[in-house]
């Protein structure tokens, strides 16, 4: 089974933002070196079992330029030798503002990364604090110049919006410093409570409020502000100048097969599903160690897809539904909730922030 979508885990953070439910962790015990032994005998183990030809390659976490020179050029270095890149067509890896300078830059560049991802979340400083960030807006902007100059062909800005105290004018003084940077690709994400994080009690304890109407005056601030500078909303947290769409990210919303390397990553092939164990040192000793391992059915693959696809502004092919859920989809339409374009049915545009309930009615 040939796959083309290939996932590295580096779970290593700097400073644990209290919003956070990734598996990640600060360095600790485990040295750099041993983490990148661990994962490129990860890739070499799925290599005797798949045939990887990587389309995408997306280093995540954690934060992958955390890694020091030599770590990071091991395990380039590594996966250079061990994989055929000939299909490759992009290679993106996530940075955080301040963990690399113009040296590790140009390294990553010079091994062939095209798209990187920096984790600037909020221009203000206040809400850098709440968010537990450890940069300065300035030093996020430094950081953006350094990758322009590394000669990057696409930059993606990592944004967050509905964040405890951040007005709208706040939200829209973001997304005005954002265009001036000129960057092709930004993500703007709607802050979610998620169990077992700081931000999850803090909530629970009274002490933040979410707002829906709120997190749609955001969104659709967003919505508009971003198209009207040329960007295409092309997913309901992505917005890119034409061209310049995340493959990788588009491989998981249409269902492709991937691998995942490192501590916690989740590899999907076919109906099989499984995560390498979320241990570091544990990986480190014993490889990739599988947990979690799931058979989905037809039904659990089609309602996923379902889910993400209504998402994008593609949307779903009608003929991929099933009968109950294609009437269901011409009742929507005639309520001017979804739209018909070609042969796929996508959520209008007043109606964007309402996917998942949407969604839910569409399933098998
Ligand atoms: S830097 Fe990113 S991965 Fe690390 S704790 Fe913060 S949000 Fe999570």
């Amino acid at each position: 089974m040939i796959v083309r979508h290939l996932y590295v885990h580096v779970p290593f953070c700097h400073r644990i933002c209290p919003y956070c439910a990734f598996y990640k962790h600060q360095p600790g015990k485990t040295s750099m070196k041993v983490l990148v032994d661990a994962l490129l005998a990860d890739l070499a183990a799925k290599s005797q079992r798949f045939e990887i030809q990587p389309e995408t390659i997306y280093f995540g976490g954690g934060t992958p330029t955390l890694l020091n020179h030599s770590a990071l050029s091991h395990l380039l270095e590594g996966l250079c030798e061990q994989l055929d890149l000939s299909h490759l067509a992009e290679w993106s890896t996530e940075a955080n503002p301040m963990t690399f300078d113009q040296k590790k830059a140009e390294l990553l560049h010079s091994h062939g990364i095209n798209r990187v991802s920096l984790g600037v979340q909020s221009w203000q400083p206040n809400l850098l604090k709440t968010l537990g960030r450890d940069h300065s807006p300035e030093q996020a902007t430094m950081s953006y110049h350094i990758l322009r100059e590394a000669g990057f062909p696409i930059v993606n800005l990592d944004l967050m919006f509905s964040l405890p105290g951040q007005s709208l004018k706040a939200w829209e003084e973001d997304l005005h410093r954002t265009l001036k940077l000129h960057p092709q690709h930004i993500s703007a994400y709607n802050l979610t409570y998620e169990e077992d994080t700081p931000f999850f009690n803090q909530l629970g304890r009274g002490n933040f409020q979410e707002d829906v109407d709120d997190n749609a005056d955001h969104f659709y601030l967003a919505d508009r502000l971003l198209t009207e500078a040329g960007f295409t909303h092309y997913e309901i947290s992505n917005y890119a100048q034409p061209g310049c769409e995340s493959h990788h990210n588009q491989a998981y919303w249409e269902g492709k097969n991937y691998l995942g390397l490192g501590p916690s990553a989740v590899s999907t092939v076919g109906t099989q599903r499984w995560q390498n164990v979320p241990d570091t040192v544990r990986y480190a000793a014993e490889g990739a160690v599988t947990v979690n391992e799931e058979t989905l059915s037809e039904a659990d693959l089609h309602n996923e897809r379902v889910a993400l696809m209504l998402r994008t502004s593609r949307g779903i092919q009608l003929a991929s539904l099933a009968d109950t859920a294609r009437k269901r989809a011409q009742e929507f339409e005639s309520e001017g909730v979804l739209e018909f374009v070609d042969d796929h049915c996508r959520l209008t545009a007043e109606h964007r922030a309402m996917v998942d309930p949407v969604a839910a009615e569409l399933f098998i």
